[in-house]
């Protein structure tokens, strides 16, 4: 098969569009013809590497996928050959006590597609049968691999462990990203009052196309000062700050007394100060998340699916052109997913 090979840490010219071979499901796992298999951020910082992280090489990029199945391996009985279907990026033991509660995003050998594992970069891909979600003819591949990651990690961290509900105000720190989006048009869906702060009005404007109710451009004012007036001195409910390093303290302003601050990331850098008086002077929660477990993935693509989450996809590369499609995305000029088609 034809897949885009990394032998080593580096820029995009260590992605290798070349030949492998075609990968063999055993007992439980099935094989997947990609049609579909859409970038994430995570992508980059796996290629670029960081301190500890060990790949086998050649490692294959891309957690997100979806396709029709080519072959099933040895004791599976729910799918057929040529059924549609979307992929949980997710890889989870299925027998360690997180698994158990259903808390399989926190397995003990918890791997994921691209980064712990072979990815979706290329023409097929093995997974175990329990990480398939039949996808409907009405929904393309394109959508269901774009919606995939982001929408998992967004609904995980915002509805699941945020616990956001109808009437909350909420703030989404940065307008571009994927689970940003994601996190836009879930809020809204969820019947809150989205915040959102951008760096531009291009972004703001489209962020409003998402859902956005009240727009505040960074580069204009004091932003956790904009907060506070928009919301009569009060702060907002939920924070959703994926930003890190360079937002984190306008953050905790921005909450109100007993606010809850998400983060699944860190775009702008890991470490920084944090002034404790805030966090037990203004009673509040920070709550971290990654990923999300299957359950979560089964509602939020259900949405995907019925159509009131919608995914804005930027651009398609073939297979063969991903390193221009990561380019894309190290530039920052494009607004939603990157998907390649092998
Ligand atoms: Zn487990």
């Amino acid at each position: 098969m034809k897949a885009v090979l990394l032998r080593e840490h580096g820029g995009t010219e260590v992605l290798e569009y070349t030949d492998v071979e075609t990968p063999q499901p055993g007992p439980g796992e099935v094989l997947v013809d990609l049609k579909a298999a859409a970038l994430n951020r995570l992508d980059i910082w796996v290629r670029d590497g960081w301190p500890g992280i060990k790949l086998e090489y050649p490692h294959i990029l891309g957690a997100d996928g979806a396709g029709l199945v080519a072959e099933s391996g040895a004791e599976v009985s729910g799918v057929q050959s040529g059924d549609r279907v979307a992929i949980n990026p997710d890889l989870w033991c299925g027998r360690c006590v997180y698994c158990a509660a259903g808390q399989d995003n926190l397995c003990d050998s918890w791997r994921l597609l691209g980064e712990s594992a072979r990815g979706t970069y290329a023409q097929y891909l093995v997974v175990p049968e329990r990480n398939l979600l039949p996808l409907p003819d009405t929904v393309g591949f394109e959508t269901a691999a774009a919606a995939s990651l982001v929408y998992l990690t967004a609904w995980h961290s915002l509805i699941t462990r945020g616990k956001l509900r109808a009437g909350d105000r909420v703030l989404v720190v940065g307008a571009g990203g994927g689970v940003n989006s994601a996190c836009i048009q879930i809020a809204h869906l969820a019947g809150a009052q989205v915040y959102v702060v951008g760096s531009d009005a291009a972004k703001l404007e489209q962020a409003e196309s998402l859902g956005a109710d009240e727009l505040i451009d960074r580069s204009k004012e004091d932003w956790s000062k904009a907060i506070f007036k928009l919301t009569r001195r009060r702060g907002v409910d939920v924070v959703v700050d994926n930003v890190g390093a360079e937002t984190f303290f306008h953050s905790i302003r921005a909450a109100r007394k007993g606010g809850r601050i998400l983060t699944v990331g860190n775009t702008s850098g890991p470490k920084f100060e944090l002034d404790n008086r805030y966090l037990f002077g203004k009673h509040l929660t920070i709550i971290g998340s990654s990923m999300g477990p299957h359950t979560d993935f089964l509602t939020v693509m259900g949405l995907v699916f019925e159509d009131k989450l919608t995914p804005v996809i930027d651009s398609t590369f073939p297979l063969a052109e991903a390193r221009a499609a990561q380019r894309k995305l190290e530039s920052d000029d494009f607004f939603g997913k990157i998907v390649l088609l092998p």
